[in-house]
């Protein structure tokens, strides 16, 4: 007989770390609170945080936790390239590719007979910033949810794209300022750009640099990009400027030409959404599976159980249960509702905007 996944995995209270606790691993997942021993899903900030003793993640999941903390990082480092497979104490851990961001991985883990999957945060969309997403058939399936209901189906990104593109030559007099995260959003945007044929600079707000210097050391090229400071106003007529969500409705954005604001976010679905932030051009465009996108994953996986956190439990719960499934939600604490990975420990780069939708 199988004993209970809870006897070995479950949600660990903040006070103890939060995330995950893998019991006979002796590491949390994605915890929220310094513990000794971490497994990070990838670097959004709602899930790789500063402190931990140590740290297991992919290589470039650490390069950017490096490149956000500096030292505060970890005390020990140790990158685990996709589909390696490590034994920690009574528990055989893997990464595998989560579609997500640069270096996002599903941890795969093995422990007397059972597998249990924890997604972290993915897609199944192609994005050329990172490795598609990979199906590990598995006893117990951990999902996000953040666009967790029918309303919520993406279109496809290039479409989007092509909105951008036509704004520009409807308005060659006015900059396009579009708000996007720091990491991963910003990259598979300039990246998506590239695709439709823009071979121009594309200015970026300070905030965005870092992390574009770092993936194209990681081998993902973005083609020129010019930081957006100490040029005249009509140099931005008809160009492209990417900046945190935060900046385009502050004064930052005053030295831009009359600017059309953009936002490239899921959330921008939801017409309210765009509109309470002054959003002009909204573009679906998002790194989160969509309503469609998670249960053909739930589907595919085959798991016999599902947890769900990170979102709109519910509604995926429903229909899980509806497959035969053994669905619940899980209430983990700490993570961003936004679902864009950035939150208040990132000052000037988070956007913490009104409440969720209802
Ligand atoms: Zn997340
Ligand atoms: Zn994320």
């Amino acid at each position: 007989m199988q004993t209970a996944f809870e006897s070995w995995i479950h949600p660990a209270p903040p006070a103890e770390g939060g995330g995950l606790r893998v019991v006979p691993g002796g590491f949390h997942i994605d915890p929220i609170r310094p513990v000794d021993r971490a497994v990070v899903t990838h670097g959004h900030a709602d899930h790789a945080r500063p402190g931990n003793g140590s740290v297991l993640a992919t290589p470039e999941t650490l390069a950017i936790m490096r490149e956000r903390y500096g030292a505060a990082a970890g005390g020990t480092l140790q990158p685990a390239p996709y589909g390696e497979t490590l034994r920690i104490g009574d528990v055989t851990v893997r990464l595998v590719p989560a579609g997500h961001v640069l270096g996002s991985a599903q941890i795969v883990l093995e422990h007397r007979g059972q597998r249990v999957v924890v997604s972290g945060d993915y897609k199944r969309r192609a994005d050329p910033t990172c490795a598609p997403f990979e199906v590990v058939p598995c006893d117990l399936f951990v999902s996000e949810a953040t666009f967790g209901l029918p309303v919520f189906r993406h279109p496809p990104a290039d479409e989007e794209v092509a909105k951008l593109l036509r704004s520009i030559r409807l308005f060659p007099d006015r900059a396009q300022l579009v708000g996007v995260y720091a990491l991963g959003k910003c990259q598979r945007l300039i990246r998506l750009l590239r695709a439709a044929g823009w071979d121009a600079p594309i200015y970026l707000h300070g905030a965005l640099a870092g992390l574009c210097r770092l993936y194209e050391r990681l081998g993902v090229p973005l083609g020129p990009l010019v930081p957006a400071t100490g040029l005249p106003r009509d140099a931005f007529k008809g160009q492209i400027v990417l900046a945190p969500p935060s900046a385009t409705a502050d004064r930052w954005a005053r030295r831009l030409p009359d600017p059309v604001v953009g936002a490239a976010s899921g959330w921008m679905r939801v017409r309210q959404r765009a509109r309470q932030r002054g959003v002009e051009l909204p573009m679906i465009v998002s790194d989160h599976a969509d309503w469609d996108e998670l249960i053909d994953t739930v589907r595919d996986v085959g798991c016999g159980t599902l947890w769900v956190t990170h979102g709109r439990e519910e509604a995926l719960c429903h229909v899980a249960a509806g497959m035969g499934i053994e669905a619940r939600a899980l209430a983990l604490v700490g993570f961003d509702e936004e679902g864009q990975g950035e939150t208040a420990d990132d000052p000037g780069v988070g956007d913490p905007g009104p409440g969720a939708p209802a």
